[in-house]
């Protein structure tokens, strides 16, 4: 009798919709069509108390911790960006001067995942099938394309707002496959953007979000008011970067998922083949107008409508049950401020350059030297560590003064010696996140922990997120497809279980960071 063989997927498709509260699967359910969420929702399994364990909450974290199971204390993605804390040099996550862009003549693509120290789930596929499988991430954010798809990857391609292209770099290959050149050259922003944007529905149906045209709402290029119907093709005009913050980002997104199935043959092969996409325009929606503005629900209408089209057609190019599906966020999002406030719910902006100002006034009065700070960068202090050791001066009394200072001011919860967070009064799951996120030699040795509601943020309009908070680090997590039960579950599971749970599931070797563990609830029984 023939051995039936190891039983895989087809493919598995890591979807991270960048920004995604979990409490959006909820809030806008009834609105949502049968296809898209309610469809990941009822056949497949929902984990409703994923949790972020790290600090900071942004998105280059984020996506690394979905795909190694790791936290920045070890995968060294410590942020979008940090001071490298030794020689004071601001790095961006995915930065590398030495490889160059293929597909615009640019800097857009001199990138790579050389700043990641650990495995992701998608190199470990690589690496289980001897390279067989292939692995390509796809996003308009380069971050966000390139650190799921890991070292090992085929490709990983990314937005070039100049030129509408997608691009890449010569870290993966020396010119764009045809298949990409040939659909860059369709110039699909131009077609999706032209004719502006209206709500999907009717705007008085959008009863789950504020009245447009709120205070606290951002505008776009050229627009004396914010509200509906948005000229985005004429902002678009002045300013590529508008297409970011509109819906059809995440349209386009998929759609050139789908053409990467294609143009890869994903699903195809001999083996296991993993897609990484990441949804980006939910997030620059966000970051513009806030969780209760009509602009947010219609994008996740929109976005629910962009993914049942992408599963349907997953299904019929590989067939029902033969590909996994999971989706997850990067990290959540604040209310708007004025929002809070205009309810009585406690809230504010802070600013950390005024408050390292004065420090560092207060330390250069007391040592003879300037700017022993060099900034106030991820809720961090970061200390120009060659200096102090130059003039031989005391760390441990730096960072006390500083603390000292730092907690009477308004809006500050707590100010961490990170070094001696044994010894500070933190709650959990606190504490935890504070040492899951400390780089020593990428993190600022100083946490700034803010009070709930407030965060750090320059305009008055908008959102953010980065901090600990709720809001911030509970994410939606959906499993779907082969191998996977139908169900729920409100058990705590972090993010960190995300990569190992894939791992599991493909019974391949968990990324070589990860400090996760496989959520043995979402997995069939007969699994192997
Ligand atoms: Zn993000």
């Amino acid at each position: 009798m023939q051995n039936p063989g190891l039983a895989r997927p087809k493919l598995v498709v890591g979807i991270v919709v960048d920004q995604m509260r979990w409490d959006y699967l909820y809030r806008y359910y009834n609105r949502y069509g049968k296809d898209g969420f309610r469809r990941l929702m009822g056949e497949g399994f929902s984990c409703d108390n994923t949790l972020i364990n790290y600090l900071p909450s942004f998105t280059a974290v984020g996506h690394t911790c979905v795909f190694t199971g790791s936290v920045p204390a070890l995968s060294g993605i410590s942020g979008n960006e940090w001071i490298e804390q030794l020689s004071g040099k601001m790095v961006y996550c995915t930065d590398d001067s030495t490889v160059s862009t293929v597909g615009a003549d640019n800097a857009s693509g001199k990138m790579s995942p050389r700043n990641l120290l650990v495995s992701t789930v998608t190199d470990e596929l690589r690496m289980a099938t001897n390279f067989q499988s292939k692995v390509v991430g796809v996003s308009l954010k380069d971050r966000a394309s390139i650190l799921p798809a890991g070292h090992a990857a085929n490709a990983a391609f990314w937005l070039d707002d100049a030129t509408g292209n997608f691009v890449t770099s010569t870290y993966y290959m020396q010119q764009l496959p045809a298949w990409v050149d040939a659909y860059n050259k369709t110039r699909p922003i131009e077609q999706l953007i032209k004719n502006g944007w209206t709500t999907l529905y009717p705007i008085d149906t959008y009863k789950n979000s504020d009245e447009d045209d709120q205070s606290y709402e951002g505008k776009y290029s050229g627009e004396t008011r914010s509200v509906f119907p948005h000229a985005v093709g004429e902002s678009y005009k002045k300013s590529k970067g508008v297409f970011r913050s509109t819906p059809f980002g995440n349209t386009l997104t998929l759609d050139f998922a789908r053409q990467a199935v294609e143009g890869y043959r994903l699903g195809s092969g001999p083996a296991t083949d993993f897609l990484t996409i990441n949804c980006a325009s939910t997030d620059y929606v966000g970051h513009m107008f806030g969780p209760n503005s009509i602009e947010v629900e219609d994008t996740y209408l929109r976005l629910d409508q962009d993914l049942g089209k992408l599963f349907i057609y997953l299904d019929s190019k590989l067939g029902k049950g033969q590909y996994t599906v999971f989706l997850t966020a990067d990290h959540g999002a604040a209310h708007a401020i004025g929002y809070m406030q205009k309810h009585e719910i406690p809230a504010d902006f802070w600013d950390s350059r005024p408050l390292v100002d004065s420090l560092n006034r207060i330390l250069a009065a007391k040592y003879g030297a300037e700017k022993l700070i060099r900034s106030g960068l991820n809720y961090q202090l970061n200390f120009d560590l060659g200096k102090i050791d130059a003039l031989k001066l005391d760390l441990g009394e730096i960072k006390k003064i500083s603390i000292a200072w730092l907690e009477r001011q308004p809006g500050i919860n707590y100010a961490v010696d990170v070094a001696k967070i044994g010894e500070a009064p933190v709650p959990e799951p606190l504490k935890s996140m504070i040492i899951n996120g400390y780089n020593y030699k990428r993190s600022g040795a100083v946490q700034i922990v803010l009070a709930a509601g407030w965060f750090e943020g320059y305009g008055k309009t908008g959102t953010t997120h980065g901090t600990w908070n709720p809001y911030d680090t509970h994410i939606p997590l959906l499993f779907m497809g082969w191998g996977i039960k139908a169900g729920h579950t409100n058990a705590d599971v972090h993010m960190t279980d995300i990569a190992p749970t894939v791992a599991a599931l493909l019974h391949i070797q968990m990324p070589n960071g990860a400090v996760g563990k496989p959520i043995r609830e979402v997995m069939e029984a007969a699994g192997r």
